[in-house]
């Protein structure tokens, strides 16, 4: 993917063209990097690399980078938490305890599940918005 300089002889980083933002929504549900669509970002379940062994391109942009992932993963986790329980009680309703009995898996299960997501929506989500530079490639 990167060829060298013609003038300097340097390895060439392929920062252009960027990808559009519907390359990156689809990359953002495949777990894959943002700039490129083809390296993982994930070599575990819960285990994102630190770069994409494709490209280059850092994932973790700063330290504490992911705290906004955190905030997307929380912001999911109560919608459907609490829009599932609303929705149920709508169509049957039903005591505060068997609420609590739908709603506390949910509120276990949904952050898990979506953990590799929000980290991949928030690593996305900077791509398109910030123009990353040379000093975001390894
Ligand atoms: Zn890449």
């Amino acid at each position: 993917m990167n060829a060298a300089c013609p003038e300097s002889g340097e390895p060439r980083l392929d920062i252009e063209p960027r990808a559009r933002p519907s390359e990156v929504l689809a990359r953002v549900v495949r777990l894959r990097c943002p700039h490129c669509g083809l390296g993982r970002l994930y070599e575990g379940l819960f285990r994102m690399r630190l770069a994409c062994a494709e490209c280059g391109f850092h994932f973790e942009r700063e330290h504490g980078f992911f705290v906004g992932a955190i905030y997307l993963n929380y912001a999911v986790t109560v919608s459907i938490g609490l829009g599932g329980v609303l929705l149920l009680d709508t169509l049957r309703p039903m005591p505060l305890r068997q609420q609590l009995l739908v709603a506390l898996p949910l509120m276990v299960l949904v952050p898990l599940c979506f953990f590799r997501y929000a980290r991949s929506a928030w690593l996305g989500l900077n791509y398109v918005v910030s123009r990353p530079g040379r000093e975001d490639f390894r």
